[in-house]
């Protein structure tokens, strides 16, 4: 990307999206566009399109999307379905329809079968059964993934799908019912530690294992890949089966390839914030799936791996949390 190309960024409050603008004007980007939700809805294929043509941009960041955690996923279906189809039909139509160069379509890693073998590579997509809580959401953003390879294939388009694993930092969602392990930990054991309590209850075993990537190193992640020389990025847009007998997706994995368990996790996030008390861990609450780890060889053999440990982004992250 030039200095002074155009760099779309739709959805820059979220935590994907508000560190990607982070990163992109740390690097000297200053030609950025960026919509709130209430100026643009990029489920309305009128007001994208207008945009679109109005704008021009030369990349896309797509981090806009309908999100939230098991309990929203549950509680709305059609919402998680027919928003997120939406928003990525309409913003991937008006960009092929305006020349934009390079598209990133961000999604996450449920995209994958429920019981996809142990570190999950790009290539597992749709061999198997997904978990059933977030399966409208799950296959709205395999349709996105399907879509920029159709573009691909068809347009000639450079639209790559980037599928992060659990990601954590400065931005998150802290309310203890929706949130995410991360933000739910930190938020407990701050609290416990300004009333003085005795233990902070963790949910379920603490025995489930799960990789953590920070927001920052994603947005770095991401910037890199779009910035990658064609020789590298092309090799990455997927191929056409029916003339390779290949099932390659235009899919990269972004995640740090290592997990911890849930208690390990606690363990850190408890030292982090400086709580001194014991860990409950209440096993009526669910664990969810036993593991889940990405495989990142495809992007690390593109020359990026994530720089943030664990603690250190969980630092960074308290930090942020105690500004808010
Ligand atoms: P998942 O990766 O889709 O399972 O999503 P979560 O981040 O919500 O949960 C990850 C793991 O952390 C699960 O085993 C949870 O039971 C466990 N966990 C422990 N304490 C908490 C908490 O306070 N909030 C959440 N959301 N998960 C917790």
């Amino acid at each position: 990307m030039q200095p002074d190309a155009k760099i779309y960024v739709a959805g820059h409050r979220g935590l994907v999206g508000s560190a990607l603008v982070r990163n992109l004007q740390g690097a000297g980007f200053r030609n950025l566009v960026l919509r709130t939700h209430a100026e643009l809805d990029l489920c309305d294929p009128h007001a994208t399109r207008a945009f679109f043509e109005r704008e021009r941009p030369d990349y896309v960041f797509l981090a806009a999307a309908k999100v939230g955690g098991i309990v929203a996923n549950n509680s709305y279906p059609a919402d998680f379905i027919r928003d997120n189809l939406a928003i990525q039909s309409n913003v991937i139509h008006a960009a092929y329809q305006n020349g934009v160069q390079r598209l990133m379509f961000l999604g996450s890693s449920c995209i994958y079968p429920k019981h996809a073998p142990q570190p999950m590579r790009e290539d597992v997509l749709l061999t198997g059964p997904l978990e059933p809580t977030n399966r409208p959401y799950a296959l709205a953003k395999i349709a996105g993934v399907e879509m920029c390879w159709s573009y691909n294939r068809q347009y000639g388009t450079k639209y790559l799908a980037v599928m992060p694993t659990n990601l954590y930092g400065p931005g998150d969602n802290y309310d203890l019912n929706t949130s995410h392990v991360i933000p739910a930990l930190i938020r407990k054991f701050h609290e416990a530690k300004q009333q003085g309590a005795a233990e902070v209850t963790v949910w379920g075993t603490g025995t489930p294992r799960r990789e953590f990537l920070f927001s920052d190193d994603m947005a770095d992640a991401c910037v890199f890949l779009m910035n990658l020389p064609s020789e590298k990025y092309d090799g990455l847009l997927g191929s056409d089966e029916s003339k390779t007998g290949k099932f390659e997706p235009p899919l990269v994995n972004i995640g740090v390839g290592n997990d911890v368990t849930i208690r390990e996790l606690a363990e850190l996030v408890s030292e982090v914030v400086g709580f001194d008390g014991r860990l409950v861990f209440d096993t009526s609450k669910p664990d969810g799936t036993p593991r889940k780890l990405m495989d990142v060889s495809r992007l690390n053999a593109m020359g990026w791996s994530a720089r943030t440990g664990l603690r250190e982004g969980l630092a960074a992250a308290y930090q942020a949390f105690k500004a808010l």
